[in-house]
């Protein structure tokens, strides 16, 4: 039965293919998405097309419909949730040297170079080899609230630390079977490609990401620990569906565990973290106390 509640869905998707003059791509498709009233954000490239929108069933189904009649986008995947309204505000589209931001030294084009796709239960089965490294290729307040059990989350503030971080911390594990993993598979298929540029021989990525994961049936999103952080204003998903879920996040005021992510009050601070549902009310949503008193201070 169809109710009223999930007449909204959600759209994830990418694909890398060569877009001619993606400033103009990226005018036309705006005006697309806004004649399907959608909202969401969508990054234009030479490299390809990255997504994620909301809309009604209806303008949804015809938005990935009409876009599978380009040859270009014939084979993309659409990531599909149910939902209840929109989970944008607006609508964005924009044309961006790269699609995905991993701010690598040397670009790398998954064409050319990337790890092996493992599908769902294959990814499960290469987790539970006990000599296998798994690689977080996300950053890290993604990581802190939710990750796949035992995975590294490299600690490093910009990708370009990436190399000095693999060379002290993995330079005698490059012959390891590695495995890597990202929201929707789209960071991966560059990160899988550097590492293999970096010198690991076994090199394997999660094909469709974390989110394609927790939909497998079979799979039921085993050894995810926590939840998914999504770039909506859902901000995290469910993604473990077997009585193994558990919350892997602290409140950022008391480090009790939780898995609510909230911006903070303050709108000049605006800083994402996570909170319990005791400090929500005691803070206000406010991240600190000078960010507290600074909202009084204009009253
Ligand atoms: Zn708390
Ligand atoms: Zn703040």
């Amino acid at each position: 039965m169809q109710s009223e509640a999930s007449a909204y869905q959600v759209l994830l998707y990418y694909q890398y293919v060569e877009i001619e003059d993606p400033a103009y791509f990226a005018k036309k498709h705006l005006k697309f998405c806004q004649s399907l009233n959608l909202r969401g954000r969508v990054l234009v490239g030479v490299e390809g097309i990255n997504g994620t929108v909301s809309g009604t069933i209806e303008d949804t189904e015809r938005y990935m419909k009409e876009l599978k009649e380009d040859p270009r986008f014939e084979d993309m995947v659409f990531k599909i949730d149910k939902v209840e309204g929109h989970t944008f505000k607006k609508m964005h589209v924009r044309a961006r040297d790269e699609i995905v931001s991993l701010r690598l030294e040397e670009d790398i084009n998954p064409k050319e170079i990337t790890g092996d796709y493992l599908e769902p239960k294959e990814f499960m089965e290469a987790l539970e080899d006990d000599d296998v490294i798994v690689i977080d290729a996300r950053n890290d307040y993604e990581y802190d609230i939710g990750h796949f059990r035992n995975a590294i989350r490299p600690d490093i503030k910009a990708f370009r630390d990436l190399p000095s971080w693999i060379e002290q911390n993995l330079a005698d594990q490059k012959d390891k079977k590695v495995l890597t993993y990202c929201t929707g598979g789209i960071r991966c298929e560059k990160f899988s490609g550097y590492l293999m540029k970096q010198g690991f021989s076994d090199v394997s990525q999660l094909h469709g990401g974390i989110v394609t994961y927790g939909k497998d049936p079979e799979v039921q999103g085993k050894y995810f620990d926590g939840k998914c952080f999504v770039f909506d204003d859902r901000l995290a998903v469910s993604v473990n569906r077997t009585d193994e879920d558990k919350v892997v996040g602290k409140c950022y005021h008391c480090e009790t565990p939780a898995d609510t992510y909230i911006n903070c009050a303050n709108v000049e601070c605006d800083k994402l973290h996570i909170v319990c549902d005791s400090c929500k009310e005691t803070h206000q949503h406010y991240c600190s106390s000078s960010c507290e008193e600074h909202a009084v201070s204009f009253q």
